[in-house]
């Protein structure tokens, strides 16, 4: 007995449903816009390097444009005598090492978030939102033992909210030494990045952060970063990846 061609599992599907109802309207093709806005935020420099980097400068790599927004200054409470912010001249180094189409500094004062409300945090997140229309937002992961960390994400989570209708994709970051600091660690990733090609650009980025480079076998230090990406790219069968929890996604 020939089939029902609903039922073949070769051929056209036909015009009709077994029942003999006809097919609705024709599938409407939606072509994804490209290139796509990303945004990166941050509680301090060099976050945006140490967690993202390398998934950053894969995204200037396939056309997107890149912004990062830094919310806090990084030398007040480290460099209560510096006569400038230089590290605010290595965060725009390193930006240009990745190829953001741009970097911002907020300028909250370090260490200190936590004596503002969420909505002040959230403000400039809100209005960075508002101007660059993201398709895709990266942010810190809550746990972080760093207080500015998860501050930051939950002020990210308030100023991209469902109603900033541009946003398809949320994501939280791994921050080297604030994440796994953090207690508990329950920074369980979802989204594995890879950045094989794209490794060697995080560290060249990493090292316009001369202020900020620590002792050898130190979680932020530049072997550590490349063996981490190593690890995480063994554990998904990548030559080296970078993690993220995919808090939400919106297919509008
Ligand atoms: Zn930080």
């Amino acid at each position: 007995m020939v089939p029902h061609p609903a039922e073949s599992n070769e051929g056209s599907v036909g015009g009709t449903t077994p029942a003999g109802l006809p097919l609705g309207p024709e599938i409407p093709k939606i072509t994804p816009m490209r290139p796509r806005t990303v945004l990166v935020v941050g509680a301090h420099p060099d976050d945006e390097v140490l967690g993202p980097g390398g998934t950053l400068a894969r995204h200037v790599g396939e056309g997107d444009d890149v912004h990062a927004l830094i919310l806090c200054e990084g030398v007040s409470l480290r460099y209560p005598d510096a006569k400038e912010d230089f590290v605010a001249l290595e965060g725009r180094a390193a930006a240009r090492v990745l190829g953001l189409a741009s970097w911002t500094l907020h300028g909250f004062p370090d260490q200190r978030l936590d004596r503002l409300s969420l909505v002040e945090i959230a403000a400039p997140i809100e209005r960075k939102v508002r101007e660059l229309k993201p398709v895709i937002v990266y942010t810190h992961w809550r746990g972080d033992i760093n207080r500015d960390h998860a501050l930051v994400h939950e002020a990210t989570l308030v100023a991209a909210r469902c109603k900033e209708r541009s946003i398809e994709k949320l994501y939280a970051y791994e921050t080297p030494s604030e994440t796994e600091w953090g207690i508990p660690y329950d920074f369980s990733p979802n989204t594995f990045v890879d950045v094989s090609r794209f490794l060697d650009t995080k560290l060249d980025a990493m090292r316009c952060y001369r202020s900020q480079s620590p002792p050898a076998n130190h979680p932020r230090s530049l072997e550590h970063l490349r063996n981490r990406a190593l690890y995480w790219g063994e554990c998904m069968l990548m030559e080296a990846a970078e993690p993220f929890v995919l808090l939400r996604e919106y297919w509008r």
